[in-house]
């Protein structure tokens, strides 16, 4: 059992004000792990406090200081990849699948703002004016569980970037990730009060970082529901405010794709992370005169999917992350055979031999049109939707009939004709035939997926104000 019982403010370890805690367990076996002590208000207002002392030295570092800090961190937190790993695979039970390039990729994201920063001019001359790029504030955070550590280190990276101090409220559910990161993140010795990590729940210390007036900026990934309450808390002080939420992404399979190298790209992409992200490709669009093929093809390569807990290195789909999100994900499952959509594979239940863990069965459904809710909201489970469609046309029509726009993904052998449809997706990434993730460039979504952009100069340049000086 591990009871983790601090929260990082002012650059030390110390106890929440409050008593209550929050149980963990393990997704793969449903045992109590641990308990984590939860933060209070006073606690979120006391690292606001820490985070506005700290800003007016912070916003005043250079440059090189600040490149060399990031490097700092990058350093720190790679030096722990494979604590992270079992933390996550304890916490998750994400397969190691997943956590092979989820940790790295989180360490990497400090090395990536230090290359953009390295490139950045905080000044240019606009006709008569010196325009200067300042920090907007005293910056808050708020991470879903999903991939806790990798928006932690993003958002962080990006505040450090921009000479903003900032208070980082994780995800509840991610408790012992967060303990190791924080160790990480405090041996690299930053200035103290230059980021504080306050663990609680979400309408408690989340609401009051959304509201606080002395945060200028809020960074929040989670879900649209979430993400509404967040807007209007930060309405009343007009906070900057970047929201990354959900998603339900076309997988369009064109039909000159080859299956060969579409379907495993069309898979890894639909399940990924078990399905519980927020990118998931889990609409799959397929060529009428190409469905008989194709369904054999996703049916023949789901089943050899391996389930199964992360201490099997081949698991490609690891348990649901909680009780409740079980029960939503065999929710859904029913509620598609309800409407009228049929089971290619998978189904109500656990896969055979694993009768302990939330895990559920990759389940694909065909026969779904766009309406259906299976086809609209999002599962966050390993369930995936084929709907058919006549041309190009009305895939783009099909792909665009959402109220999300995150990460849409385009599978065939003509380079300019994906090209094409790409600029007719209404969506903040087009991810052609199964491309590697791009950190520099944006990433965050059209439509309910989200307000703003992360990454590269756009995320960099949302913790910034333009300031013109005209002589
Ligand atoms: P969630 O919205 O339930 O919680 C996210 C965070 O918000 C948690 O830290 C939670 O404690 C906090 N929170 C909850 N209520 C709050 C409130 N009233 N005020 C302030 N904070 C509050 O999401 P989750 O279940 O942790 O994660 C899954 C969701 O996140 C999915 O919808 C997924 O699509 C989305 N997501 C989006 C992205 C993206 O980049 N667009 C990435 C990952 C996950």
């Amino acid at each position: 059992m591990r009871d983790i019982d601090k929260i990082y403010i002012d650059g030390q370890f110390v106890t929440p004000r409050a008593t209550e805690t929050a149980d963990l367990h393990n997704p793969s076996t449903e045992e109590k792990i641990g308990t984590a002590r939860l933060g209070s208000i006073e606690d979120a207002r006391e690292a606001v406090a820490a985070a506005k002392r700290a800003f007016p030295a912070f916003s005043r570092t250079t440059k090189g200081e600040r490149i060399d800090m990031l490097k700092r961190l990058n350093a720190a937190v790679a030096a722990r990849v494979s604590d992270l790993m079992e933390a996550m695979a304890l916490e998750y039970g994400a397969p190691q699948t997943f956590t092979r390039f989820a940790i790295p990729h989180a360490a990497s994201s400090f090395l990536t703002m230090a290359k953009v920063l390295e490139d950045y001019d905080f000044e240019r001359q606009m006709g008569c004016a010196r325009v200067v790029m300042r920090p907007s504030g005293v910056a808050a955070a708020i991470t879903p569980w999903n991939s806790n550590i990798g928006f932690i280190t993003s958002k962080l990276a990006t505040a450090i970037a921009a000479g903003s101090t900032i208070v980082i409220k994780p995800s509840e559910m991610s408790a012992m990730q967060t303990q190791i990161l924080t160790e990480c993140l405090h041996e690299a010795g930053l200035p103290k009060g230059v980021f504080n990590i306050v663990n609680g729940l979400g309408n408690v210390v989340g609401a009051e970082l959304s509201r606080h007036p002395d945060i200028a900026k809020v960074t929040f990934t989670g879900s649209t529901a979430v993400g509404r309450e967040i807007l209007r808390g930060a309405s009343d002080t007009f906070k900057r405010v970047t929201l990354e939420l959900g998603g339900k992404g076309p997988n369009i399979i064109l039909d000159d794709a080859d299956l060969d190298v579409a379907i495993p790209a069309v898979l890894r992409m639909g399940f990924i992370n078990s399905g519980q992200s927020c990118i998931a490709g889990t609409r799959v669009l397929v060529p009428n005169r190409r469905l008989d093929e194709v369904l054999a093809r996703l049916k023949q390569e789901t089943e050899r999917f391996k389930v199964g807990a992360p201490d099997d290195p081949d698991a490609m789909i690891g348990p649901m992350v909680s009780q409740k999100q079980y029960d939503r994900v065999q929710s859904y499952i029913g509620l598609g055979t309800r409407e009228g959509a049929s089971l290619l594979t998978g189904g109500l239940g656990r896969p055979t031999g694993l009768d302990r863990g939330w895990f559920a069965k990759p389940t694909i459904f065909t026969g779904v049109n766009n309406q259906m809710r299976i086809a609209r909201e999002e599962i966050f489970g390993p369930v995936l939707s084929v709907i058919g469609y006549r041309d190009d046309d009305e895939a783009v029509s099909i792909a665009n009939d959402t109220s999300y726009g995150l990460q849409s993904y385009l599978h065939g052998s003509d380079a300019s004709r994906m090209q094409a449809l790409a600029d007719r997706l209404d969506s903040g990434r087009v991810v052609i035939n199964g491309a590697p993730h791009e950190p520099l460039a944006p990433f965050g979504g059209f439509k309910q997926s989200g307000i703003g952009r992360e990454y590269g100069v756009f995320g960099l340049e949302a913790f910034l104000e333009p300031k013109a000086i005209i002589a």
